[in-house]
């Protein structure tokens, strides 16, 4: 029987690639193993598999009775429904530890870096295994969009030095500009509806018996929000009336500027402010050199529902 790889719900590059970095490695060292997603993958993520000819792993969203590893998470409000009914063999991820636990013993990778795909990138080399030149390239990509493009907070040492030694084994030269090129592929949000985008890069944290998401974009310029801001606003109360939500975080991220516009919907948005440390007005504020939504508000949060 395979074991399942994936990463959390609302999957981004660092998750997909993550489950088919690590099932590689897995597979290499002898286990059996499948990568899977638990959602739809983000045009970001389209675009690195189809640069590098990956397909993206198969959806699968429920592994009751089933032997699992998992990648960028260790929350249950990011897990399949029956997650308890699994038995997870071990995780990798780069988060703050969640609710998650085990009845036996696990293989643990945890660590304060800024992409699961550092942590699986040294877990290669732990195994003296070699990586494929595309796989490489994608693990690169995915370090290049958590980090944002080594801009965020969450980026360490280890991020670069494995971001370029990847480069390196998958004979990019200018990965800056690879990276710069995927951004600009993710600030393409034009098309899409605002519950797409509200939902893109969105988490649910349990805080206090309250349900918190918060959800983040990542663009090079701001003004592509412009005529779209009202409409995210109503869908994103719509959205957390649907979840029975305390409150829904948007934050818009300019990577350009080094800072995020967040809009707030909330039960009670004094709480929010004195959390943060700002005043909303109308909803709204901007908050300068706020890049990472767990370094930067989740502990914050944290801190103010506990
Ligand atoms: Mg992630
Ligand atoms: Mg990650
Ligand atoms: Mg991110």
């Amino acid at each position: 029987m395979s074991t399942y790889i994936f990463g959390h719900t609302t999957p981004d590059s660092d998750s997909i690639v993550g489950a088919l970095s690590l099932s590689y490695l897995k597979n290499q060292l002898g286990e059996d193993t499948t990568p899977t997603r638990q959602g739809d993958i983000t045009p970001e993520t389209a675009f690195i598999l189809e640069r590098f000819g990956y397909k993206a792993p198969e959806l699968k969203t429920s592994f009751a009775g089933e032997d699992v590893y998992l990648i960028d998470f260790s929350d249950i409000a990011q897990s399949p429904k029956d997650i308890k009914e699994a038995n997870i063999l071990g995780i990798v991820d780069h988060h703050k530890l969640g609710d998650i636990t085990t009845s036996s013993p696990l293989e643990c990778w945890i660590r304060p870096v800024g992409c699961s795909n550092t942590i699986v990138k040294q877990m290669f080399d732990y195994h003296g295994i070699e990586i494929p030149k595309n796989l490489a390239g994608m693990m690169m990509c995915a370090i290049l969009s958590d980090t944002v493009l080594f801009k965020s907070p969450t980026c360490t040492k280890e991020d670069t030095k494995a971001c370029k030694e990847l480069a390196q084994i998958a004979q990019i030269e200018d990965y800056q500009a690879l990276g710069m090129e995927m951004f600009i592929v993710k600030s393409d949000v034009l098309s899409s509806s605002p519950r797409e985008l509200i939902t893109r890069d969105f988490k649910d944290f349990i805080m206090g018996g309250n349900t918190i998401g918060v959800g983040q974009l990542e663009v090079v310029d701001l003004s592509v929000f412009d005529d779209m801001k009202d409409e995210l606003m109503k869908d994103m109360a719509k959205f957390k009336e649907e979840g029975s939500r305390h409150t829904i975080l948007l934050l818009l991220t300019d990577i350009m500027k080094i800072g995020s516009q967040l809009l707030v919907i909330s039960d009670d948005n004094k709480k929010i402010e004195d959390a943060l440390g700002v005043s909303l007005k109308d909803g709204e504020v901007w908050l300068d050199g706020v890049m990472s939504r767990k370094k930067q508000i989740i502990p914050f949060l944290e801190k103010r529902f506990l």
